[in-house]
């Protein structure tokens, strides 16, 4: 029996017993195309329309403006790159605004739009990794065609006030893109209480399947397509549907809208576990926000005075604990990533920072014991560490 125990699940999560059984059909007896008008097809077609129907309740948003999509990344490159299509294709202001916290995912198309001669603003966060929307009201200019703004980071678990920033840009009438990835069965994810143009979702973020993900796109809002093909998801997103992830997201979603107050109360039980231990602890300190209210539930980040995040990892790893990172090793230079980079950490601290996500097949019981051996890993590392890193400090 594997004991190891995976506080990792804001990389990925386990695919529920129940999704996988619901997806199984599908890649069997129920093999239709949904494009295809024959019994095989309208089957097939049905439950593409219960997957949508089920996503749209997670959302409080209607079926049509769901779009299932190849993943997280795919959903954001086209909200941004799509949208950037549409706004050049009417001429409208080649200016976008984003944060320097942002995943790859939409640093990635926001570089590619700098690159085609696009103006693009990364805006700052406080230290505790906040967008202040005075900040993004103040960088709106009449050129402005497309903001993008992550509703919770990944890294440091920092839940942006996404509904205000949404308001600032719907106020200038500019289209706004959030990434959502990270948020579900963590926060609610209400459409009508957040005004955005578009959102991403993932679906191995929340216990479906890798390879599938999805893009809201408000009623009325234009994006143009990014490939072309047999006119799927309504053009945006062509190509026959991969009904068996799709058939996994759909109920994964359902199963987190159903569950999402039970859920968001174990993980900040368990959150609390880590907080609770790890932060008594000398040189370990908490990144992102520091009040509660502000973090996702489950998420914890720190950071290690003087520590080496990657050799933190391996350690727990050792010891069956499996967390994740915030430096990274490049042609043997470590650098911090650009999110602890941005929100200011001081140099003695930027390489030693952790991150440790709690998930639904997690438990207290678990948690506590986790807590206690990575308390032991890192007061051990505080007795043994040299302080400084010469070549930082
Ligand atoms: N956005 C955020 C905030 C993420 O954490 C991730 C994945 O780590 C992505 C986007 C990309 O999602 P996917 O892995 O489905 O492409």
């Amino acid at each position: 029996m594997n004991t190891s125990i995976y506080l990792d699940n804001s990389a990925t999560t386990q695919v529920r017993p129940e999704v996988v059984e619901a997806m199984v059909p599908y890649l069997g007896k129920i093999w239709g195309n949904p494009s295809s008008i024959h019994q095989f097809g309208r089957q097939a077609a049905e439950a593409l329309s219960s997957a949508r129907q089920q996503v749209a309740q997670l959302l409080n948003c209607l079926p049509e403006e769901i779009y299932f999509s190849p993943c997280g990344t795919y959903s954001n490159n086209t909200a941004i790159v799509g949208r950037a299509r549409y706004v050049e294709a009417n001429r409208l202001g080649r200016h976008m605004i984003t944060s320097a916290i942002e995943h790859p995912a939409v640093l990635g198309p926001a570089r590619h739009l700098e690159a085609q001669g696009w103006d693009v603003t990364y805006l700052p966060v406080s230290s505790q990794g906040i967008v202040n929307p005075e900040d993004l009201r103040r960088s709106i200019s009449s050129n402005t065609s497309i903001i993008s703004i992550m509703w919770a980071n990944n890294e440091i678990g920092t839940v942006q006030p996404v509904a205000q920033l949404a308001q600032v840009a719907n106020a200038a009438g500019v289209y706004f893109h959030t990434d959502a990835v990270q948020c579900v069965g963590k926060l609610p994810l209400d459409m009508t209480a957040v005004p955005a143009s578009s959102l991403s979702l993932s679906g191995h973020k929340f216990h479906a399947p890798k390879g599938i993900g999805v893009l809201y796109v408000r009623q009325g809002v234009n994006l143009m397509p990014l490939v072309w093909g047999g006119g799927q998801e309504q053009g945006l997103f062509p190509g026959t549907e991969a009904l068996p992830n799709i058939v996994g997201i759909g109920l994964a979603a359902q199963l987190a809208t159903q569950e999402l107050d039970g859920n968001m109360s174990s993980l900040r039980q368990m959150q609390q576990v880590f907080l609770d231990e790890l932060l008594s602890v000398p040189g370990v300190r908490l990144t992102g926000a520091q009040d509660i209210e502000h973090r996702l539930p489950g998420h914890v980040s720190l950071s290690i005075e003087g520590g080496d995040g990657e050799a933190l990892v391996l350690k727990a790893d050792l010891k069956g604990i499996c967390i994740s990172a915030g430096s990274a090793c490049h042609k043997g230079v470590k650098s911090p990533s650009h999110i602890i980079s941005a929100i200011g950490l001081p140099a003695r601290d930027a390489l030693g920072t952790v991150r440790i996500s709690a998930g639904r097949f997690n438990t207290t019981v678990e948690c506590q014991r986790a807590a206690r051996s990575l308390a032991s890993i890192l007061s051990n590392l505080n007795s043994n560490t040299p302080k400084a890193c010469p070549s930082l400090s």
